[in-house]
């Protein structure tokens, strides 16, 4: 039976990108990917006119240098993304829809309390060290309490603690109720920005290409060290210490595939979504470092993209931007006639509640009410229940109040023979989190030999 240096789990970001320069390093290495394409969270059409549509993850910003360099070395394209887009964002609330600022809900006094906390937001996250939050000497006051409880607390009004929330349900994250302080403060401090969410700096740029082709074009370069259709089942890194080899001799890391065939490597990199990693058996590892991992959680997120033949919202001075309270939490346009949206969290049981041959129609009828009746008309569309995907369950990682505590320092660190990476343990989730803790990974475990 071959035998492998390394075992890649999954054929996301993370993993293709710890594959390729584990492959580099000369490591004779294996991906291993339940589904039967790779890209995991990025996934893309392409239209019978050429455009390519982004399912999945699609832009990026100019603080997210492994990404950045990434593409770079794969001869892709980085262009301006939808930040480029002129005219006028749209809010949407069941009182009513207005475009360009303030949000209609402010009144006076409110525009300046934004202003306010949100310094005094940004000001705070300056304080805490993303690689260690836990270092802050409030640490635990801080993750116990939730984003919203500290915006009344920092004095800001019911309508700018109401901007925050449809702010925080456009990105399709979880509730500023549900999310911890602590959390989003050093998710701020990660992307080092005058403001709060900079889109610039987290969104500015995408790839030309498409976001999915940065994955497919590092599975062309590993060629055969790529197997899909391979879900695993069970990881175990002491079998063969158990039965008497040297605990760092061949055959080690024993992988274990959903049809029974198993695999060998020298050392295992889970590249896994948190969720699909719980119900694969991990042994040989510590309690703690799997309570760690299995302690992560996700925010349920649905993605619609549509296509139409014009960007007809551009007719209207709008820039294809919204906020909403709606089902559906945002819009932004993804290129030429191309709209993105998603629902976020707090509304994705709306949808599984509805037939699944209404969703569609509802959507669109919410996208109706920002743009217009030509917005009912779409070429092309696709509804993708990233939540609900048994390969991801889920969408960006979420930190509720108490989350990074309970996850502990432990979060994105290894324990040789079995390295982790993924978005899910970098500080936000992301594509940049699936790159940057992807090569350092590989990084890792090369030099451990
Ligand atoms: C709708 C949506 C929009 C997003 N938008 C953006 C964006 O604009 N910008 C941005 O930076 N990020 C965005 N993200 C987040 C970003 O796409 C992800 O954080 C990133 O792509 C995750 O990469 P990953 O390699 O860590 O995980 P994944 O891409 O989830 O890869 C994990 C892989 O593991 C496989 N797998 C799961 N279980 C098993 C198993 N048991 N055996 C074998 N294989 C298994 C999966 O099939 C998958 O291919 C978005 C995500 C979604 C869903």
């Amino acid at each position: 039976m071959h035998h492998y240096d390394v075992i890649v789990l999954g054929a996301g970001l993370a993993g293709l990108s710890a594959a390729r320069d584990l492959a580099a390093g000369g490591a004779d290495v294996l991906v291993l990917e339940a589904r039967d394409r790779v890209g995991g969270r990025v996934e893309q059409a392409i239209l019978e006119d050429g455009r390519i549509l982004q399912l999945g993850g699609e832009v990026v910003g100019r603080a997210h240098t492994a990404y950045l360099g990434l593409v770079a070395e794969l001869g892709l394209t980085l262009i301006p993304s939808y930040v480029a887009e002129p005219g006028a964002m749209v809010r949407a609330t069941p009182e009513g829809v207005s475009a360009g600022g303030p949000p209609h809900w402010f009144g006076p006094g409110d525009e300046d309390c934004q202003r306010r906390v949100t310094k005094e937001f940004v000001d705070l996250a300056q304080t805490v060290d993303p690689d260690d939050p836990w270092s802050h000497p409030d640490a635990a006051a801080l993750d116990a309490m939730s984003v919203g409880r500290w915006l009344r607390s920092a004095g800001a009004t019911p309508q700018v603690v109401r901007l925050w929330e449809i702010g925080q349900l456009s990105l399709a994250s979880g509730s500023v109720e549900r999310t911890s302080l602590l959390g989003a403060l050093r998710k701020n401090a990660a992307v080092p920005s005058a403001g709060h969410y900079d889109y610039e700096d987290w969104e500015g740029l995408r790839v030309a290409e498409g976001s999915a082709t940065v994955a497919l074009a590092m599975t062309v370069e590993l060629g055969h060290r790529v197997r899909t259709g391979a879900a695993v089942a069970a990881v175990d890194v002491r079998s063969a210490s158990a039965s008497g080899s040297a605990s760092s001799g061949p055959g080690r890391c024993r992988v274990r595939l959903v049809g029974g065939e198993t695999l060998t490597a020298d050392a295992v990199v889970s590249a896994l979504p948190v969720g699909p990693l719980r119900s694969v058996a991990v042994t040989g590892v510590s309690d703690e470092r799997l309570a760690s991992l299995h302690a992560q959680r996700q925010a349920c997120a649905a993605k619609l993209a549509l296509a139409y033949d014009r960007p007809f919202w551009r007719v209207q001075g709008m820039n294809g931007l919204s906020e909403c309270e709606d089902v559906l939490g945002s819009t932004w346009p993804q290129g030429f006639g191309l709209l993105s949206a998603l629902i976020p969290p707090e509304r994705y049981g709306v949808m599984l509640g509805m037939p699944p041959q209404e969703r569609m129609r509802e959507l669109i009828s919410d996208v109706a009410r920002l743009y217009g009746a030509e917005a009912e008309q779409p070429i092309t569309a696709y509804l993708r229940m990233w939540g609900s995907d048994p390969w991801t369950q889920g969408y960006v990682t979420q930190w509720a109040p108490g989350d990074v505590m309970r996850v502990g320092p432990l979060h994105g660190t290894h324990e040789p023979p079995f390295y982790v990476c993924g978005s899910d343990q970098w500080v936000a989730g992301y594509m940049e989190g699936a790159v940057r803790t992807g090569r350092a990974t590989a990084g890792e475990v090369l030099r451990h030999g």
